[in-house]
């Protein structure tokens, strides 16, 4: 008699092909990186194009939007279906489901397909709810990623994540979803406000911390030349910091972060409280500069980094004008922070630690009392650079 298998074992392998691009005036006349990326796999045809902007990416570059659509009308490959969609910029676009919403109804109405592209400008967290509203109408349409921050270019867009805030919690509602391509144009970062400059180089810190020490001392050595907005020292630093996290990603063989393991969230449990208990008055990239403090103040006490170590990075923030301590530090739901930081990652808590400069370990249980000593030393040592 013929035995009934009772199980049939799947497996699928799936490649995630992306190409980062750097350059300068994406959308002067000459230059062919944007048509090239939209056309490149299918070059006779006609490609739908919907544009997303950053409120503040379009009020600061007056004139973004007639350069986009003079250079999609020069470009036969490009049809544009509307005229660039403005949407709210800052943290306060991934708190609102109304925006997510009315993306789809664009989606919709445009008849935007698998094969059309969506193209977001803007911010960190514009970028982060136009991915996650586009990752399911026809269940994802093909977005390029146009990063505008600090932290966006040398971060966030590198990544296969998007996510927008709900119950009061960062990053609540997201999911994985690699863009079809990212450019990153220096040009955009001119008009930054300094916070906004600042605030993303603490990404470029967290990684140089636990995987390259060489990089670490190139942002020790520049800390003047980034608070003076030297474009080629921050061009430098974000091309290293892009590099690293896109090198993570693609080998550490959890792209999609099914693990414990998640070193690039290194300063993070702090930082994502942070952030909600100050109603996202405080930047992401502060707030993880925070967050790197306090847990390389508990790397010291553990003995994984020295106190000499430990002074240097803690400079480092400094130098750079992170304030360091904020009143909602204090909160008593402060250290609920890392509960909330083993939930939303599931499993056991997996906290990332630099061991001298450019290593790290993971440790599972983290002694709160030290921490709560960090926020005293944080207080007392540096409370001068608040805004
Ligand atoms: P942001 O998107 O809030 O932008 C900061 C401010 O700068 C906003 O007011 C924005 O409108 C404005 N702005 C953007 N570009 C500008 C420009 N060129 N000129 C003038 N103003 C401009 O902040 P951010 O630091 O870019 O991003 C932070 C967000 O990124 C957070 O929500 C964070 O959770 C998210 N993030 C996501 C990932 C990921 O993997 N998906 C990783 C890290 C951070």
């Amino acid at each position: 008699m013929m035995q009934i298998q009772n199980t049939i074992h799947q497996k699928i392998q799936v490649t995630l092909e992306f190409p980062v691009h750097f350059t300068q005036n994406l959308f002067a006349e000459n230059n062919k990186t944007f048509e090239q990326c939209v056309s490149f796999k299918e070059p006779k045809k006609q490609h739908k194009v919907l544009f997303f902007i950053d409120e503040n990416v379009s009020s600061t570059h007056p004139d973004l939007i007639d350069s986009i659509k003079t250079y999609c009308q020069k470009c036969g490959s490009i049809n544009l279906v509307s005229n660039p969609i403005v949407v709210p910029g800052g943290e306060v676009v991934k708190n609102n489901t109304s925006i997510v919403e009315s993306i789809h109804k664009y989606t919709d109405k445009f008849k935007i397909c698998r094969h059309s592209f969506a193209v977001v400008i803007g911010g960190g967290a514009v970028l982060d709810m136009v991915g996650f509203a586009c990752a399911t109408p026809h269940r994802g349409v093909r977005l390029i990623r146009i990063p505008t921050t600090v932290l966006s270019q040398n971060d966030s867009a590198m990544g296969v994540k998007n996510a927008i805030n709900a119950f009061n919690k960062k990053n609540f509602l997201g999911t994985f979803c690699a863009p079809y391509a990212v450019i990153n144009d220096r040009e955009f970062l001119k008009t930054l406000c300094f916070r906004d400059w600042i605030s993303g180089i603490s990404e470029a810190i967290k990684v140089a911390l636990i995987k390259d020490k060489p990089f670490f001392e190139f942002i020790q050595k520049h800390t003047d030349l980034l608070v003076n907005r030297d474009i080629i020292a921050m061009e430098k630093l974000i091309f290293r910091c892009a590099e690293i996290h896109l090198q993570h990603i693609r080998c550490s063989g959890d792209a999609f972060e099914l693990g414990y393991s998640r070193p690039l969230d290194f300063g993070h449990w702090a930082a994502h409280k942070l952030e909600s208990l100050s109603a996202y008055n405080i930047r992401h990239g502060e707030a993880v500069a925070v967050g790197i403090a306090i847990d390389s103040y508990y790397a010291e006490k553990k003995g994984f980094i020295n106190k000499v170590q430990l002074q240097d990075i803690l400079q480092v923030l400094h130098s750079l004008r992170f304030p360091l301590y904020y009143k909602e530090m204090q909160d008593p739901d402060f250290i609920n922070g890392l509960e909330e930081f083993r939930e939303h990652l599931g499993g056991i808590l997996c906290i990332t630690l630099p061991v001298g400069i450019g290593k790290k370990i993971e440790v599972n249980e983290i002694e709160h009392d030290m921490i709560f000593e960090a926020i005293d030393y944080l207080r007392e040592n540096y409370n001068g650079n608040g805004q």
